[in-house]
């Protein structure tokens, strides 16, 4: 092997007429490494990935829950019922990571609890981390490879008009039955993306927080802040509403070219940023109302938002592909914002955001 690497080292050279002293190689003594060390360590780094990413689902689902559930008030009819729980078996896991998963939380082929989300109906009747359902209301829980998908099928149905649940839950050996409140929420889906970018997106069904945001985010409030924002987009319907400015656009782009005039989409463009500027202001200010709902540290937010637009303005600009609201000007209206929800807060009248007046229409 050295010496065929040495003659096509020494043919490379020669065919290109470049003058070296020699291909670089490294010089020192390899080190040995068996095959047997090197997948005993591989099986420590998935064990470390698997344990990181875990940390940051429930820290998401978490922080998640509550804003979903406090703000009920301004999701309209997108609501559902939760008990707050997730659930696994190896089966809901890759088949390279059910090792990893199995050293870290002990998933096997029985479908089991992995985690009960903080404030929520599960964690209130006494439910915790590592109990294994065995029957929801009469029904026995399934084993095999589609059970998680028929439990969470299951228990939709059962929850589906806010109907309480009985679960026999079994812990250390020992049986007990759990009656079960489900908790409304606002019926969107929290993603965690496994992306570094620091990035945060909504499309109209569900809320997704990138790892990188994860990370990015100092405290728990300042997720909370971010999952607000990207909830109020969804709630106010504003990716159905940009689709359509897109579309309204583009309609403009045509009868240009029809005139004789190439835009190069520019019109498409247009119509999709005269609106995110002000969707993004909306998202802002009905985010901020969730994060009081919430009973949430709401006035952190301009802090926030001022830390990212300094450190990752390009983020903010790509995430909602939109001239975003001058900085200034952003962080005055969500100061603004705070003073009003703390003037309701101290005359006691509800967190309801301020709707647009027909008069306010110029
Ligand atoms: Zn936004």
């Amino acid at each position: 092997m050295i010496k065929s690497n040495n003659v096509s080292c020494f043919l490379f050279l020669m065919t290109l007429f470049i003058l070296l002293t020699g291909c670089a190689t490294p010089t020192t003594k390899r080190v040995e490494v068996s095959d047997v060390a090197a997948e005993i360590e591989a099986e420590k780094q998935r064990e470390i990935a698997f344990e990181a990413a875990l940390h940051d689902k429930f820290r998401l689902v978490d922080t998640a829950y509550s804003v979903f559930v406090k703000s009920v008030p301004l999701c309209g009819e997108k609501t559902a019922y939760s008990i707050g729980t997730l659930v696994a078996n190896k089966y809901m896991i890759s088949e390279e990571m059910r090792t990893a998963a199995y050293a870290v939380s002990g998933i096997t082929n029985v479908l089991k609890i992995i985690h009960v989300m903080r404030g929520s109906a599960a964690e209130l009747v006494g439910i915790v981390d590592g109990d294994i359902p065995l029957s929801l209301n009469d029904w026995a829980i399934p084993t095999g490879e589609n059970a998680g998908q028929e439990y969470l099928k299951k228990l939709e149905e059962s929850t589906r008009n806010g109907e309480g649940i009985s679960l026999r839950i079994l812990r250390d050996g020992a049986e007990t039955l759990f009656e079960i409140t489900p908790d409304k929420t606002c019926d969107y889906t929290i993603v965690l993306s496994t992306q570094d970018i620091v990035n945060a997106y909504a499309d109209g069904k569900n809320v997704i927080i990138t790892r990188g945001m994860m990370r990015f985010t100092e405290s728990d409030t300042e997720l909370a802040l971010v999952v607000s924002h990207e909830l109020a987009h969804n709630v106010m319907n504003h990716m159905d509403a940009k689709t359509r400015n897109v579309v309204l656009g583009s309609v403009l782009d045509i009868v240009a070219a029809v005139l004789g005039v190439n835009t190069g989409g520019t019109f498409g463009n247009l119509g999709a940023r005269a609106y995110s500027k002000e969707f993004e202001a909306e998202a802002d200010y009905v985010g901020l109302y969730m994060m009081a709902l919430s009973d949430l540290d709401f006035e952190t937010a301009p802090h926030f938002w001022r830390r990212m637009a300094a450190l990752h303005p390009g983020n903010i600009k790509k995430n909602h592909a939109s001239t975003h609201p001058a900085t200034p000007e952003r962080f005055v209206a969500l100061e603004k914002t705070v003073q009003e929800i703390k003037q309701k807060l101290l005359n006691g009248t509800p967190l309801e955001p301020e709707m647009k007046n027909d008069s306010d229409e110029e």
